[in-house]
C-alpha cells in the first residue's frame, strides 16, 4: 500500500495546521497528480473537515491566483476540485478575448466526486496553463459545452451545464482527478514560456498554428 493509498485527510490537516502555512501548490513530477484520486465517501460529506478542506482550497486558488484548483494540485487525492473565475477578474482582460474564448463570469463552486460528460462536435483550441506546470501555457483542444454533476461538500446534489471558458475549467480540473495534465492533451508544438505567452495569446489562434504547429 502507498503512501496514498493510505491518505487520512484528518492527519494531513492536523500536519498543515501545525506549518501555520498554505499548502505548496504540487508540481508535475510527483505522483500524487498521475494517479487517480479516490472518491469521497459519503460519510465525509457536511462534515468539518471536509469544509475546511475546501476553504484551504478556495484560499489557495485565489493566491495564486487561477480559476479551478483540484485536491491533488495540494497534495490530496481525493476527488474535489473548486473553480471561480470572479467578474473582477474578467474586467481586466480584453473584450475581444472574452468574447473569442466564451468565458463569462463562473461563481465559486466546490464540486465533489464530480462527472463531466463532454458535448460531441468540434472542439475549442486555445491557450491553457496550469499552476501544477508552472511558467508554460500551450494549445489545448477542449469540447465547448460540458455538463457536471457532483454533490458540494454538504452533499447537497449539483448539476450544471457550461458552455466556453467554464466548460474548458471544468474539463481540466476533471482530468486532475483522474492524473491527467494538459500536458498530455495539448498541441505539444505550441508549447510556450511566459514570457511569449503574453504575445501569442493575443493572436488568432490559426495564426498561431501557422507559426508553431504546422509551419
Ligand atoms: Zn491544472
Amino acid at each position: 500500500m502507498s503512501s496514498l493509498d493510505a491518505f487520512d485527510l484528518d492527519a494531513w490537516l492536523a500536519a498543515l495546521v501545525a506549518t501555520g502555512q498554505p499548502p505548496p501548490i504540487v508540481q508535475a513530477g510527483a505522483a500524487v497528480l498521475r494517479r487517480r484520486a479516490r472518491d469521497v465517501p459519503a460519510e465525509r460529506l457536511g462534515t468539518p473537515g471536509l469544509q475546511q478542506l475546501v476553504e484551504i482550497m478556495v484560499d489557495v486558488m485565489r493566491a495564486a491566483p487561477g480559476v479551478g484548483l483540484a485536491a491533488p494540485q495540494i497534495g490530496v487525492p481525493l476527488r474535489i476540485f473548486v473553480a471561480e473565475d470572479a467578474a473582477e477578474r474578467l474586467a481586466r482582460v480584453a473584450p475581444e478575448s472574452l468574447a473569442a474564448r466564451g468565458r463569462a463570469p463562473l461563481p465559486l463552486l466546490a464540486f465533489v466526486n464530480p462527472t463531466v460528460t463532454l458535448a460531441r462536435g468540434e472542439p475549442a483550441v486555445f491557450f491553457e496553463g496550469c499552476l501544477s506546470v508552472r511558467g508554460y501555457g500551450a494549445l489545448v483542444p477542449r469540447a465547448t459545452a460540458v455538463r457536471v454533476t457532483a454533490v458540494d461538500p454538504s452533499g447537497a446534489p449539483l448539476a450544471l451545464e457550461l458552455e466556453g471558458w467554464p466548460a474548458r475549467i471544468m474539463q481540466h480540473e476533471m482530468d486532475h482527478l483522474d492524473g491527467t495534465l494538459y500536458v498530455d492533451r495539448m498541441l505539444s508544438r505550441s508549447l510556450a514560456g511566459d514570457a511569449a505567452l503574453g504575445e501569442l495569446s493575443g493572436l488568432p489562434v490559426s495564426d498561431v498554428i501557422k507559426t508553431l504547429v504546422d509551419p
